[in-house]
């Protein structure tokens, strides 16, 4: 199987629905860009409604179709065992696929599309592991139990981010549960979950059960939100699209959305680790990550030494090609991208933060056209400034000076998202206390953007619900019904309810 860029370079891709490759039925097709050059390298099928129906009728038949619905839950890990081989043989292509769409450091990627068959084995390893319960009832004669079940056909919504790792981890709990799947991946970054819907096939999916749409969020994307055969949606992207969802349809959701997140020095930290640890955790990526710690609140006795230090590393931080090893900042996925974070800084200069690195567009002659922008620190920022309350998703940071740690808990809390929180500090019960404190689904201390699929991780507020990884998701991903048997053989009064 060729997955190289070579393949998909210049090339028309179209859907991925029923284990075929088809057209789209409008015959659109839309381009999609490198974004070191701004430069389109492919085409991909730009969908309509008529093609949603299609890729949902074939997930609703293979949800019944005995080749998967009596799939046993072993047989489904041995599955899911093989797509992890598969996906082990072929991660630096995907990684390579993902960089040429989004820009983000082919390091960054490869790291997670080779822990991905992990991801996947985790997963294979609890297909056999979801059961319900027998419920103890106040009637002897009665038996009352829960069934855990598949729900059905799952609408999958990506963003270009991080597109397969972000998929693995609704994707692989669903097929270890026996739904079946409809994703809509962003229309800047379809190539790669088109990619992997060949791996799918190859391991020996039936047909039906995993179908790729492409297209415009808000044709395709919003065609499969509401699509009544659409058991359940899982969303990943911006707040504000998450908010439309949710509103348009009477629909279970999982919402994984924005954030803007608080990251906390105290003074009896190491400096130096928490200035490398601040930059991990809005840099890396360009900050095009959900839990970027955006907000950066730092003790007063040590502000202005931090800032000076956090300046200077941010200053030196390598803006470069995503390929180039030595690279830490590629550029911005879009160029929309782009345009937004430069108006967020001059809203943050015009609210009266003060620049003290970054803040610009570089200019090199070696990054001819691409989207890219020098990592940002704004001090001397407050939580009522425009750029500290809105999500950015770009290089950007606000330092923000405390006094101590009861002021801190409200500072950090100031915000209508929920995602992420880090701290760092010696004191472990201060360490504690934040932890407890704090308004964040994931809360690090003395390190950030620590990732694992076995810990349950989604936001709070306008963040999103639901959780992905873990045990959890299986539980998110599952239907519970209840049965109760009545084994006693008496007729009751038919009038009056059987409590029991
Ligand atoms: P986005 O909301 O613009 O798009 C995300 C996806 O939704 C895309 O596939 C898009 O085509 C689709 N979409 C857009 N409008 C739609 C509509 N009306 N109906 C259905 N689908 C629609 O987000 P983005 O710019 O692609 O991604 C960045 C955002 O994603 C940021 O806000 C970031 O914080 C968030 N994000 C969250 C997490 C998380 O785990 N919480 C992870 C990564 C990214």
């Amino acid at each position: 199987m060729d997955l190289t860029l070579k393949v998909i370079e210049g090339s028309r891709q179209d859907l991925f629905i029923a284990g075929e490759r088809v057209a789209p039925r409008s015959g659109r097709y839309m381009p999609s860009y490198d974004p070191t050059n701004a430069a389109p390298w492919y085409e991909v099928a730009d969908a309509g409604a008529d093609d949603v129906d299609a890729a949902v009728q074939a997930a609703k038949r293979a949800f019944h179709d005995p080749a998967w619905r009596r799939l046993t839950q072993t047989d489904r890990g041995k599955l899911l065992r093989r797509l992890a081989d598969l996906i082990a043989e072929h991660a630096d292509e995907l990684a390579a696929i993902e960089t040429r769409d989004n820009g983000k450091l082919l390091k960054e990627m490869r790291v997670q599309l080779r822990a991905a068959p992990d991801s996947y084995l985790y997963f294979a390893g609890m297909a056999d592991k979801l059961h319900g319960e027998t419920i103890p009832v106040n009637k002897l004669d009665m038996l009352n139990f829960t069934l855990r079940e598949p729900i059905g056909v799952v609408g999958m919504i990506s963003p270009w981010n991080s597109p397969l790792m972000l998929l693995t981890g609704t994707l692989a709990p669903c097929l270890a549960i026996g739904n079946t799947v409809v994703v809509k991946p962003s229309e800047h970054t379809s190539a790669s979950t088109l990619a992997l819907a060949e791996l799918i096939a190859k391991a020996g999916f039936p047909a039906g059960v995993f179908n790729v749409i492409t297209g415009k969020g808000a044709t395709a994307g919003e065609a499969l939100t509401l699509h009544p055969d659409v058991a359940k949606i899982a969303f990943t992207g911006s707040t504000a699209t998450g908010r439309r969802i949710a509103a348009n349809r009477l629909v279970s959701c999982q919402m994984e959305l924005g954030g803007k997140s608080p990251h906390v020095v105290f003074a009896d930290t190491d400096i130096e680790r928490a200035v490398n640890g601040v930059v991990a955790g809005v840099f890396a990526a360009a900050g095009q990550t959900c839990i970027a710690g955006s907000r950066c609140f730092v003790e007063k006795s040590i502000y202005a030494a931090f800032v000076e230090k956090l300046a200077d590393r941010t200053r030196r931080v390598r803006i470069g090609h995503p390929t180039d090893e030595d690279t830490e900042i590629g550029p911005l996925a879009l160029a929309a991208q782009l345009d937004k974070v430069e108006q967020y800084v001059d809203y943050g200069v015009a609210d009266g933060a003060r620049l003290v690195a970054g803040g610009h567009r570089p200019r090199r002659d070696d990054l001819p056209g691409g989207w890219y922008y020098e990592p940002t620190v704004l001090a001397d920022a407050r939580n009522d400034m425009r750029f500290m309350r809105d999500e950015i998703f770009g290089p950007v940071v606000g330092v923000v000076s405390f006094d101590n740690e009861s002021e801190l808990i409200g500072l950090a809390n100031d915000t209508h998202y929920g995602l992420a929180a880090g701290v760092w500090t010696r004191d472990i019960d201060r360490a504690l206390r934040f932890a407890r404190n704090v308004d964040a689904g994931t809360v690090w201390v003395n390190t950030y953007r620590s990732a694992a699929y076995m810990s349950p991780s989604g936001g709070f507020k306008e963040s999103g619900y639901g959780k992905r990884g873990g045990f959890e998701v299986m539980r998110e991903f599952s239907r519970l019904k209840n049965v109760v048997i009545d084994y006693s053989g008496a007729t009751q009064d038919p009038f009056v309810i059987r409590l029991c």
